[in-house]
Order: structure tokens, then C-alpha cells, then sequence
């Protein structure tokens, strides 16, 4: 097997980072401490101009994956999320439906003991993740009790459709988790139909699969479908909780809805 000069690099850094006795940060999915998280695609000072000037709120790639367990800083956020907003016990006895289910948290929803716990993506990669299309999803009205989509938003082709389906198929009362990239400084959400190779995507929306830049209109979007905003701020629900120590964003918001 031949490694590139880019994954040597990375796993040169891991095992630094796995070797330093120095370890003051933790890993809140597997509990290691570790000297620091793994940064993603050499972090900002390597992330498109735009997204910096515009100041992107999303994961924190500079402190991105766990040296030991790889998960990501915004798996990493949403479980400290779940844990504060009290959401956990409320997944017992639930009917759950989770798009692009991260490998983290799908195993900790599964272990709150749901009644149906369903998997889906647009493009499954697993034999237990089912081939579901958020715009015309197959299941009926007031199905769920929760609708978990972490960074899925932005890859949607159409976000009116996407969030018409999510109120359809949640029961009233129903959770949406709907955390999703966004730049405060924009007011409102830009996309246009002539951005389309990933050198595009890349430059205009901050990564190749993403096609749209979302604006602080994606907080009046949502509420527009008849959402109510639980959105909280990490200082407000991990007031405790050093984002520094886990590796998570302090700048990302928790983005629950409720209907
Ligand atoms: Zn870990």
C-alpha cells in the first residue's frame, strides 16, 4: 500500500499526539484524554478566503477528529448537546428517524432503547442505513418523535421542500435536530444554480458537496414552517464545559426545533 505525502503527515501527527505525555484535553465519545484533536484538510489557515471572512460557523476543523477514536468535533458537540438539553431519556420508548447517522451517536441513540430507530441516507453506505430522500421521504404524517439531520442541510438541492417534509413526518411535539454550517455575517442564504463543479462549491460554500451557504435567515427559515426555536448557545447550555478541552466549537449553537 502506498500512503500519500498528506496521510503521512496526519498519522505522523496522531502518534505524536497519541505519544505526548502532555494530554489535556478529552475525547467526551471515548473518554481518552489526548494531547489535541486531529485538524481536517490542514484547518483554517488552508480553508477557502470566504469562509474565513465571512466568519462560517460550523465544525471547528483546526480540532476536528479524536487521535483515538476519530469522531468528529461535531459528533463530539451534539452528544454534549443531547446530554445538557435533557434529550436522552426522551429517546426511550422513541420513534427515531437519522439522517447521515454518525457511527458515535447512532450506537448512543440505539442504547437509549427507541421503539423503531430508523438509519437513512441518500446515499447509504451501510446495510442497516435505508436509501431514504429527505425531499420525498417514505413514511406517513406524525411518524417521529425526533428527526436528527447534524450537518445535512447544506447538501440538500431544495431547503423549503426538506423542512416541509420534516414538519410532515414529525408527530406534534416532535424534536428536529437540524444542525447545520451557517455564517452569522450573512444575512441572508446564498445559492445559485451556476455554482456547480466542486472547485465551485469549494470556493463559493466551503466544501465540494456543499450547495449553499447558509445565512442568519436559516433561523427565521425554519421557524417559518411552524417550528418553535429551542436554539441555545454553548454558553448557555455547557456553561461548564470547556469547548477547548473537548474539541468542539464555542461558537456553534445547539439547532433543536420543536412542532
Ligand atoms: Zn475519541
Amino acid at each position: 500500500m502506498k500512503l500519500s505525502a498528506q496521510k503521512i503527515i496526519r498519522l505522523s501527527k496522531r502518534y505524536a499526539m497519541l505519544a505526548s505525555p502532555l494530554k489535556t484535553k478529552q475525547c467526551c465519545l471515548c473518554g481518552h484524554k489526548v494531547a489535541g484533536f486531529l485538524a481536517h484538510a490542514g484547518g483554517w489557515k488552508k480553508a477557502p478566503q470566504l469562509m474565513t471572512a465571512l466568519k462560517m460557523v460550523g465544525s471547528d476543523i483546526d480540532h476536528f477528529a479524536c487521535p483515538v477514536c476519530y469522531s468528529h468535533d461535531r459528533e463530539r458537540h451534539q452528544w454534549l448537546y443531547w446530554q445538557a438539553a435533557g434529550l436522552l431519556p426522551r429517546m426511550h420508548g422513541a420513534h427515531i428517524l437519522h439522517f447521515a447517522p454518525e457511527q458515535h451517536l447512532a450506537q448512543r441513540v440505539a442504547a437509549q432503547q427507541p421503539a423503531t430507530y430508523i438509519k437513512a441516507d441518500l446515499y447509504p453506505n451501510a446495510a442497516d442505513i435505508q436509501k431514504v430522500d429527505l425531499l420525498q421521504m417514505p413514511f406517513t404524517d406524525d411518524q417521529f418523535n425526533f428527526l436528527i439531520a447534524n450537518h445535512v442541510m447544506e447538501h440538500v438541492a431544495n431547503v423549503s421542500q426538506a423542512l416541509a417534509e420534516i414538519w410532515r413526518v414529525l408527530k406534534p411535539g416532535g424534536w428536529a435536530i437540524l444542525q447545520t454550517p451557517y455564517c452569522a455575517t450573512l444575512q441572508h442564504t446564498w445559492e445559485d444554480a451556476g455554482i456547480q463543479s466542486t472547485t465551485q462549491r469549494l470556493a463559493a460554500y466551503g466544501q465540494e458537496d456543499h450547495v449553499r451557504l447558509f445565512g442568519q435567515d436559516i433561523f427565521t427559515r425554519i421557524e417559518a414552517i411552524g417550528f418553535s426555536s429551542l436554539v441555545t448557545t454553548h454558553n448557555e447550555l455547557l456553561p461548564n464545559t470547556s469547548s477547548k478541552k473537548y474539541g468542539v466549537n464555542l461558537n456553534e449553537p445547539f439547532m433543536l426545533f420543536r412542532k
